[in-house]
């Protein structure tokens, strides 16, 4: 449950993209505001039609379709009229309550916690959430006067009883949540950014097209890997597709791009999940291969480029036979860079020697 709410939270704030920490509080507050009023009101409404107190049963009817408008307005940024609306129909629904079945059954308590309401969602300045605070609470004394000078149009009698303790729950219940969701919201904003970040961390270093490692992952990675002080041992392999030049020139760049991302999970595919592949540039592969010796990596690599010769690849409903070029070495964990020189030199000579071959 904690976790659906949780997940329902941050498709809300990835939906509405804040900036701030403060305007995602406000937004995720009001939504609770507006989610309590409206399950409140359904209450209401179904207790005043129980009792057969039809005039209250409307007005609720009239809150609950509201509490569902102000929702949208929150959902706009509209937070001022969404805080004046909401503390407005309190207000008017308290006063017709009173005028109504009277002050016995406690509906005063609904002003309290939206007094509460002015201090805990910070929907406009102060300066206006002041003067609702203080309306509210006049509205309250002008109800205490009209109480003791009028007779309410209902007397419901016994169900007072009834009423008063759905009251007093509404309002402990409805001051609890405004003090404790503040706590509750604030972990998952945090909770939210944290994910944000990492999620951003992780776009940052992947290839959008074929969802790759790209090269800025491989600097953070050697670096890593010099400072780290680990005797791994490493192969690195540049792969580069032959002529693929012709292919996006005889097939346009759609259609090559669509054999990229073929390639890569060809590629991802027939290599252990420990090795990692970078797209180093358009069309060339960067292979770190965890664990084996030269000969092993040339091995493991010339299977790869075997499988790349003797199957064709089917893109919508063309059929094209790719090979590929590959040079492979000794990573350097020290010095990473000469190591990608060499297997990239290793590389063009194979191109130079008719391609389609593995050269170590
Ligand atoms: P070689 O066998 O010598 O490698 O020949 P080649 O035609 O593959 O030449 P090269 O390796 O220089 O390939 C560069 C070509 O790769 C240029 C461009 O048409 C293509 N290319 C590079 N990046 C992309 C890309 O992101 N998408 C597509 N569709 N094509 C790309
Ligand atoms: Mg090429
Ligand atoms: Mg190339």
């Amino acid at each position: 449950m904690y976790k659906k709410l949780e997940q329902y939270a941050y498709n809300l704030l990835s939906h509405h993209s804040l900036k701030t920490d403060g305007e995602k509080y406000l937004l995720l507050i009001s939504y609770v505001a507006c989610i309590f009023a409206a399950t409140m009101h359904f209450f209401l409404l179904l207790l005043h039609f129980y009792l057969g107190i039809i005039p209250l049963f409307i007005i609720d009817l009239f809150g609950f379709l509201l509490d569902i408008f102000l929702l949208r307005l929150v959902d706009k940024g509209n937070y001022l009229l969404f805080g004046i609306l909401l503390s407005a129909s309190v207000m008017m629904h308290t006063v017709m309550s009173a005028i109504h079945i009277g002050l016995n059954n406690l509906v005063i308590m609904y002003l309290l916690v939206t007094v509460i309401m002015q201090i805990m969602i910070p929907y406009s300045n102060v300066r206006i959430r002041a003067l609702v605070f203080v309306s509210l609470l006049a509205c309250m004394f002008a109800l205490v006067y009209m109480h003791f000078r009028m007779t309410p149009v209902w007397d419901i009698g016994d169900a007072n009883i009834i009423l008063s303790l759905f009251n007093v729950n509404l309002a402990v219940f409805g001051t609890v949540i405004q003090l404790t969701v503040g706590n509750a919201i604030w972990s998952t904003i945090l909770k939210f950014n944290r994910l944000e970040l990492e999620k951003s961390k992780s776009e940052a270093n992947t290839d959008p097209l074929t969802g790759l490692f790209n090269r800025r992952f491989s600097e953070s990675f050697f670096k890593r890997l010099s400072t780290s002080g680990s005797n791994r041992i490493w192969c690195v392999a540049m792969l580069d597709i032959d002529d693929f030049k012709l292919i996006n020139d005889t097939n346009g760049h759609q259609i090559g791009d669509e054999i990229l991302v073929l390639i890569s999970s060809i590629i991802r595919k027939n290599l252990r999940k420990t090795d990692i592949v970078i797209r180093w540039g358009g069309e060339e592969f960067l292979l770190l291969l965890k664990d084996v010796d030269v000969t092993t990596a040339f091995r493991i690599l010339d299977k790869l480029r075997g499988k790349f010769e003797s199957e064709s690849l089917e893109v919508h409903g063309k059929i094209f036979n790719v090979t590929v070029t590959i040079g492979v070495c000794p990573l350097d964990n020290q010095n990473a860079e000469q190591s990608v020189d060499t297997c990239d030199r290793l590389m063009y000579k194979g191109k130079a020697s008719g391609k389609n071959i593995v050269i170590m």
